[in-house]
């Protein structure tokens, strides 16, 4: 780039956070275009790098005079196009921001920067006895600020909860460059504005520094795999287990599309042909864990479970887990391209929700394979079609949003976990009446009034 060229935005970026902080060649910024959600791409005008919550807030001050939007950026795996860049803008990276600045095992915290990995916290944590509990799946690559402001959940969700429950304090960069500091502290008196950021998707804060509780690690597991005949069996069975009162870790379904796939890049020796896998855990003391597992054994041969494969040890167990959480990515090996959809409805619907998205597959013609967080009713159907075929992108947009719309109509939602993003703004105005919108519209002006904070995204301006 020429001098001449150079906007008075990337001259001040540059002045606030030196050249090598920010990039704005075309070609540099291609990468920064979309995120998990690739069918819609736009250009920022600019990716900066910032290493501290001061240079966060230099970027916002500087973006807020000059009318720019900030666009919070992670790993960029999100599957709902949060951190696309609408209209251009900053995308804020904050993947150089990935210390983990404390373990604190006496108050059973750690402190984080918001771009640490997942796993890398997963990492300092090792030896302590302790964990970080929300576990995506897609947990080597995510940030732990991504993963708060998204709310994310994972397998392990069932059991421990979702981001929100393990969240102590937070370091937040304000719509106006001020830099706001809540907790680290369990039940802190005044608004919970910990569960008002949580979930944010970027568009209230930055957030920079994280304070996450840690969870003591179970004494024992028992770790099963369960081969169904059917999906509708399956997810009976999963019902029936919660009926019963018995709270598993995690109760993960994959149906006959994706063990096909796992197979392929796994060969764990799933069969082919069985309806429907689910892989359950059941954690805690040692003492009562072999009287669950026969308990839950039971429920699943009332429901035609064909065979019961137990982890025989915790090597066994943690490649049932790799394999589960890697399922999605063996999808590559199906399709070129692939739209993971995120809907949760009622347990007891899922049976009428999976039988639906088969018909919904059918009448779109498009392949359609599923996993499910089926504990909490949490489904992913994943829609594969290829990318250059505008027609295959608009049927496959058009399945969609029939899937989403059948989630509502079972008395649940557009997403559980993946985020609101660009790609489900529209499904607001189905689950909230207008005051509701309207109030979060006010939350979001007061944490940030101009508005500059990742327009477009989660809450739908005002019509
Ligand atoms: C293969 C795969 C598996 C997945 N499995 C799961 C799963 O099991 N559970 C689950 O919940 N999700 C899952 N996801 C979705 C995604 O990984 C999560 O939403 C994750 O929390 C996003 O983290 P990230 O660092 O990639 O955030 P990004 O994708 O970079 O950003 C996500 C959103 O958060 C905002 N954001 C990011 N960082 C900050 C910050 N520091 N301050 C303010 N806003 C910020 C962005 O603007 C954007 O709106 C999966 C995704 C993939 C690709």
């Amino acid at each position: 780039m020429t001098r001449a060229s150079v906007s008075p935005l990337i001259r001040e970026l540059r002045a606030a956070l030196g050249a090598a902080q920010v990039l704005s060649a075309p070609a540099d910024l291609v990468a920064y275009e979309c995120d998990g959600f690739t069918i819609e791409k736009h250009p920022p005008d600019a990716v900066v790098f910032p290493r501290s919550t001061d240079e966060v807030a230099r970027i916002v001050k500087i973006c807020n005079r000059l009318g720019v939007p900030v666009v919070p950026r992670g790993a960029g795996t999100s599957l709902a196009g949060g951190c696309l860049p609408i209209g251009g803008g900053v995308v804020v990276m904050l993947t150089r921001m990935k210390q983990v600045i404390e373990v604190n095992l006496r108050d059973r915290l750690a402190v984080v920067e918001a771009g640490a990995t997942n796993v890398a916290l997963g990492r300092a944590l090792s030896g302590t006895g302790y964990h970080f509990a929300p576990d995506p799946s897609s947990q080597k690559a995510s940030t732990i600020g991504g993963n708060v402001a998204t709310n994310a959940g994972g397998p392990h969700t069932l059991k421990y909860g979702v981001t929100v429950n393990h969240v102590l304090g937070i370091e937040a960069v304000l719509g106006d460059g001020s830099v706001l500091r809540v907790g680290p502290i369990d039940n802190p008196a005044g608004l919970d504005l910990i569960g008002v950021l949580v979930g944010n998707e970027g568009t209230l804060a930055v957030v920079t520094k994280v304070w996450v509780r840690l969870t003591p690690n179970p004494a024992d597991y028992r770790t099963m795999q369960v081969i169904f005949e059917t999906v509708d069996d399956a997810t009976n069975a999963i019902s029936d287990i919660i009926a019963q009162g018995i709270v598993p870790a995690a109760m993960e379904l994959m149906d006959r599309g994706i063990v096909a796939a796992v197979e392929e890049a796994f060969a764990m020796g799933f069969p082919l042909d069985a309806g429907a896998t689910v892989v359950i855990e059941i954690d805690g003391p040692s003492a009562g864990l072999d009287e669950q597992q026969q308990r839950i054994v039971k429920l699943c041969e009332k429901w035609n479970a064909r065979e019961v494969l137990y982890a025989a040890d915790a090597k066994e167990r943690e490649k049932l887990w790799q394999c589960r959480k890697m399922a999605v990515g063996a999808v590559g090996r199906l399709s070129p391209s692939y739209i993971i959809q995120d809907g949760v409805v009622p347990r007891t619907q899922l049976p009428r929700v999976l039988r639906r998205i088969g018909e919904i597959a059918v009448k779109y013609g498009l392949r359609i394979v599923n996993v499910a967080h089926a504990g909490d009713g949490n489904v992913h159907p994943i829609l594969l079609f290829d990318e250059r075929d505008p027609e295959q992108v608009e049927r496959t947009l058009a399945a969609s949003g029939e899937l989403l719309q059948e989630c509502i109509n079972c008395g649940g939602s557009v997403t559980a976990e993946h985020g609101v993003g660009v790609e489900k703004i529209r499904f607001m105005d189905k689950l909230f009446a207008p005051a509701d919108l309207e109030a979060m519209r006010r939350v979001r002006q007061s944490f940030d009034p101009s508005g500059c904070l990742n327009p477009g995204k989660l809450i739908p301006s005002a019509s």
